[in-house]
């Protein structure tokens, strides 16, 4: 009887191996493509400064509309593309695309770029930044890079070269998702980061428990002590932004303001004013 439970077990798990592998493979014929027929979009997501509570940059988000199955969210293809390597064609199409709009703002923002580990094992990562920046005449102050500590993980020193060599030429470099994965304290200390971003999973529980809160506090606090800007991921709530403002953090991000939207709608949320006055 066991043993028949173990084979049937076994059967089932191949199969659903064999259907997911061919998924996986046709997800990946279609991402091969997709450069090619066009289907990737930036959408942006405004950051505003706290204290001002003006839009002061924006993030730059990639979204892939399938031509079959409509808009796939990054979570479902950016670890496929980095699993394939496609995240370096990828990554550098949105770079460029991201120079290129944000050149042409009315108002001088920033605009933020996500990197993946991947693209910092292509020798070409800086030589590709400086090209984005020139072909599209954005100034070097106005580009943020993101990265998350996981750049830091690998071959720290040959990161650490390019991350320097980036910031020499005037863009600025924020540490994403701060506060999952490993966060050890050194990453801090190991490069002049500009900017760190507190991960939207303490933001979310910051009205309602006092440990992320505390968390959010100590960071902020960090920030200052350190001279870097703060900015917080996922405010949705009044109440969020309320306690953000009260310590001090820098710059805040999240639906409560606006959801990423296509590029064409930059203006509109550049004049757009806060739904709520703070007293
Ligand atoms: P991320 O860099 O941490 O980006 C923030 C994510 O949080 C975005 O999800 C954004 O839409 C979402 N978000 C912002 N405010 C809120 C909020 O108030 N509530 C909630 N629930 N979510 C909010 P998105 O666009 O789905 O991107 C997910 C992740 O995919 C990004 O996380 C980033 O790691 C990756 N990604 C997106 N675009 C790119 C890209 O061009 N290159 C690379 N390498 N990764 C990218
Ligand atoms: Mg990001
Ligand atoms: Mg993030
Ligand atoms: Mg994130």
């Amino acid at each position: 009887r066991a043993k028949e439970d173990g084979r049937g077990t076994y059967r089932f798990f191949e199969t659903g191996m064999d259907a997911r592998a061919q998924a996986r493979r046709l997800l990946e014929l279609d991402l091969r493509a997709a450069l090619q027929r066009g289907e990737f979009e930036v959408y942006y997501q405004p950051i505003r400064d706290v204290a001002k509570d003006v839009v002061v940059g924006f993030e730059a988000l990639v979204r892939w509309n399938h031509s079959l199955r409509g808009m796939i969210s990054p979570a479902n293809f950016i670890p496929l593309a980095e699993e394939t390597g496609l995240i370096v064609p990828i990554g550098d199409w949105v770079l460029r695309r991201a120079c290129i709009d944000a050149a042409q703002w009315s108002q001088d923002v920033g605009v933020a770029v996500n990197l993946s580990p991947v693209q910092f094992k292509n020798p070409n990562l800086v030589s590709t930044v400086k090209e984005a920046l020139k072909a599209s005449g954005l100034p070097a102050h106005r580009l943020e890079l993101e990265i998350t500590e996981s750049v830091l993980l690998q071959n720290s020193e040959a990161t650490l070269s390019v991350l320097h060599e980036l910031r020499a030429f005037g863009v600025r470099i924020s540490l994403d998702d701060f506060g999952t994965g490993y966060s050890s304290l050194s990453y801090l200390r190991s490069f002049p980061f500009d900017k760190i971003k507190i991960d939207r999973s303490f933001v979310t529980e910051l009205a309602t428990r006092d440990d992320s809160m505390a968390i959010v506090r100590a960071v902020t606090g960090l920030g200052k002590s350190l001279g870097i800007v703060t900015t917080a991921e996922g405010v949705e709530t009044d109440a969020q932004f309320d306690l953000l403002r009260q310590e001090g953090c820098t710059q805040a991000q999240g639906y409560l303001f606006s959801p990423p939207r296509p590029a064409a709608e930059v203006e509109t949320m550049l004049l757009k004013p806060r739904a709520r006055v703070v007293a």
